[in-house]
């Protein structure tokens, strides 16, 4: 079977990998636009539960992952300078390069290369396969290319965010939220390598106008920045890796497949990036995806049999994401409350949607 991969983040590559293993007779060409060594963000963060997922269904790359990564249990939140432990939820994190090129060396270990620095831009380029896995991100090339067949929505979310990191090493990950004259910020933070941590700031939309970010240069921001969070960050700088502002994207599809075509991962879904889900979700998409291939050889069978077992775990996922997002949006109000019931309330922000999410299982 001929199939093109388009994209090579956790999805593509992880896809790739499984689907080789498992059939080698496949043609499988993998295309990314970026080189090989580059991406966007800094660290990604799993719960130990999201982790679990990899365990149970590919042990060998579990241990090859996990021994690269910082580990830690509690979770902070800080609020008025007053941090508040919630304790006992575990967390390993990794920085999103490290990561992808682990997953690229699987991928090579059963003879796959993908074609870096190559953008598909014409959807005639997607012609001639027996199966078009779009794994190219929220801003997918492949589901754009199919006008309106996935039903496609996409609500921004009105906080603004970017995606910094900093040498400060954090023990724990941890939230910090400040207040100054221009409104409310918050940090998401923690390590993703022993001297090197992920900084994502957020602040509400209003707050990001009063500050002037709309017209500071990358340099300006990442200064200004560093004063609102000149404690937590004790002297250390925030570095920019392509940090620019963003509003986070919720997309979704109806529809996963179309013909031929199916999305796997941020191209099929978003999930708020405060539970760290996202990378979890695009290679258990991956599992799914190779799963019910090698079990179904017509594809549009095994198209929908992909969507029948994934759909409702997907779904759990994505409103334990959208509620998370929802409080996020409103954080400034809760700023209102004491340090511990805030810390409270940040805590309960998961538990009607996603009660093991808090500890509930
Ligand atoms: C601020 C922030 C923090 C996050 N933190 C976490 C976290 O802690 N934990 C977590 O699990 N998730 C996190 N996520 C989410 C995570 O980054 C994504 O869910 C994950 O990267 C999705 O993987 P993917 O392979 O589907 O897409 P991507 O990682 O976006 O990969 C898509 C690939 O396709 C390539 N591509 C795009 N268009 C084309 C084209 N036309 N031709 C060729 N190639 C193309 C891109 O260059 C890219 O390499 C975070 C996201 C954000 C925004």
């Amino acid at each position: 079977m001929k199939i093109l991969v388009a994209g090579a983040g956790p999805a593509g590559l992880y896809f790739s990998y499984l689907a080789k293993r498992q059939h080698p007779g496949w043609q499988i060409r993998v295309v990314e636009q970026n080189p090989a060594d580059s991406t966007f963000g800094f660290g990604v963060v799993f719960s130990d539960r999201a982790l679990e997922f990899l365990r149970e269904d590919d042990a060998e790359i579990y241990e090859r992952i996990t021994p690269q990564m910082e580990m830690w249990t509690d979770l902070v939140v800080a609020h008025r300078g007053t941090p508040v432990r919630i304790d006992g939820i575990g967390f390993a994190a990794i920085g999103r390069l490290k990561f992808l090129q682990l997953l690229q060396r699987q991928l090579a270990s059963v003879g796959i290369a993908p074609e870096y620095n190559r953008t598909l831009a014409k959807k005639e380029e997607l012609l001639g396969y027996a199966l078009v896995v779009a794994a190219d991100g929220v801003n997918s090339f492949v589901r754009r290319a199919h006008g309106d067949a996935f039903g496609t929505s996409v609500r921004n979310l009105t906080n603004k965010f970017g995606w910094f990191g900093t040498t400060r090493r954090f023990e724990t990950l941890t939230q910090t939220f400040v207040e100054n004259e221009d409104g409310s910020f918050n940090a998401h933070h923690y390590r993703h390598a022993p001297a090197m941590s992920t900084f994502v700031v957020e602040c509400d939309a209003r707050t990001w106008e009063r500050a002037g970010f709309a017209s500071m240069n990358e340099a300006e921001t990442l200064k200004h920045c560093e004063t609102v969070f000149a404690q937590t960050l004790g002297g250390h700088r925030l570095v920019s890796n392509k940090s620019v502002w963003r509003n986070f994207p919720n997309l979704r599809n109806a529809r996963w497949s179309s013909g031929n075509v199916v999305l796997i991962g941020d191209a099929l879904r978003t999930a708020h990036f405060s539970i760290g889900s996202g990378t979890r979700l695009a290679m258990e998409d991956a599992i799914a995806l190779a799963k019910a291939l090698g079990t179904e050889a017509d594809i549009d069978k095994a198209l929908k049999s992909f969507e029948a077992a994934r759909r409702p775990i997907v779904e759990k996922l994505v409103a334990a994401a959208d509620a998370s997002a929802q409080w996020y949006e409103r954080f400034a109000e809760h700023m209102r409350l004491a340090p511990r019931d805030f810390a409270w309330s940040y805590r309960e922000r998961l538990r009607q949607v996603a009660p093991k999410f808090v500890g509930e299982n």
